[in-house]
């Protein structure tokens, strides 16, 4: 082979590299420190859940009466964000995510059930984490993951209805980029002692497309990237955060529920 030949060949092979550098299929993290259960932190080799496909995207779910409307559509007065406003664009009934930044409630919650649907890019753009990445954060910071994991292959607990970081959902029930999707999130606050110490951990129940996808599962911490989440103790209620991932997700109906968890003692008790 000539000298100028080999440029030319060394060259074409440089740029196909860059240019079709092939996906990684197994993406994720073989350094990070090992969770509770024994897989690391976004898990290369974590199993992915297996796909079911869910049934239909339908009409918005109406409020039932005794639920707290977050978002009808045409307002983000009860939200905040960068500059104390929530600054994300409404357009046909939804809103979306456009590079301003994190918003969250005003009003606080405790324990709750949380109705959200959201959808993610049409069509999808970018591949793992850099698809449809959004987020909705119980008191601003237990996460439940949005992501477009329709047929796009990422770590198990970062992928849709994952706890971001610590627990992989059971099956994955997410529909197409484009499609209307819902969560139904159950969620009991961690209770602290008096020295600051959790004494039950946050517990989270997560129904993505009308799959059971996280039944009551223990959460570790607030959710991380590449750590293992901590608690730091808190208030008693605390704000709906969604989050600025940079991929322009739409979020549409959201409703809450509290819950107030106590019992009556039996009278004379
Ligand atoms: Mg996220």
């Amino acid at each position: 082979m000539t000298t100028s030949l080999a440029i030319v060949s060394a060259a074409a092979a440089l740029a196909t590299a860059f240019l079709v550098a092939p996906q990684d299929p197994q993406p994720g993290y073989r350094d990070t420190p090992r969770l509770p259960d024994g897989w690391r932190v976004h898990d290369a080799e974590r199993p992915r859940p297996p796909v079911v496909e869910p049934g239909p995207a339908g009409a918005p779910v109406p409020p039932p009466k005794d639920a707290i409307v977050l978002f009808d559509g045409t307002s983000l007065a009860g939200w905040t964000g960068r500059d104390d406003k929530a600054q994300w664009r409404i357009a046909d009934g939804a809103m979306q995510v456009n590079g301003t930044g994190d918003i969250q409630t005003r009003d606080e919650f405790g324990d709750c059930q949380l109705h959200v649907e959201w959808c993610a890019p049409s069509p999808a753009k970018g591949d793992s984490q850099g698809r449809g990445n959004s987020g909705v954060f119980l008191f601003g910071r237990y996460e439940v993951q949005v992501l477009d994991s329709y047929d796009n292959p990422t770590y198990a607990d970062g992928q849709a209805a994952s706890l971001y970081g610590q627990k992989p959902p059971l099956v994955n029930a997410c529909r197409k980029p484009g499609e209307w999707q819902t969560y139904d999130i159950a969620f009991r606050a961690p209770r602290f002692g008096a020295d600051g110490n959790v004494v039950t951990p946050a517990r989270v129940t997560v129904v993505h497309n009308g799959l059971v996808v996280q039944l009551d599962e223990a959460m570790i911490g607030a959710s991380t990237h590449r750590a293992v989440g901590k608690y730091a103790p808190h208030g008693d209620k605390g704000p709906i955060r969604l989050q600025d991932h940079g991929d322009p997700v739409r979020f549409r109906n959201l409703w809450i529920r509290p819950l107030d968890t106590t019992r009556p003692a039996p009278a004379g008790k």
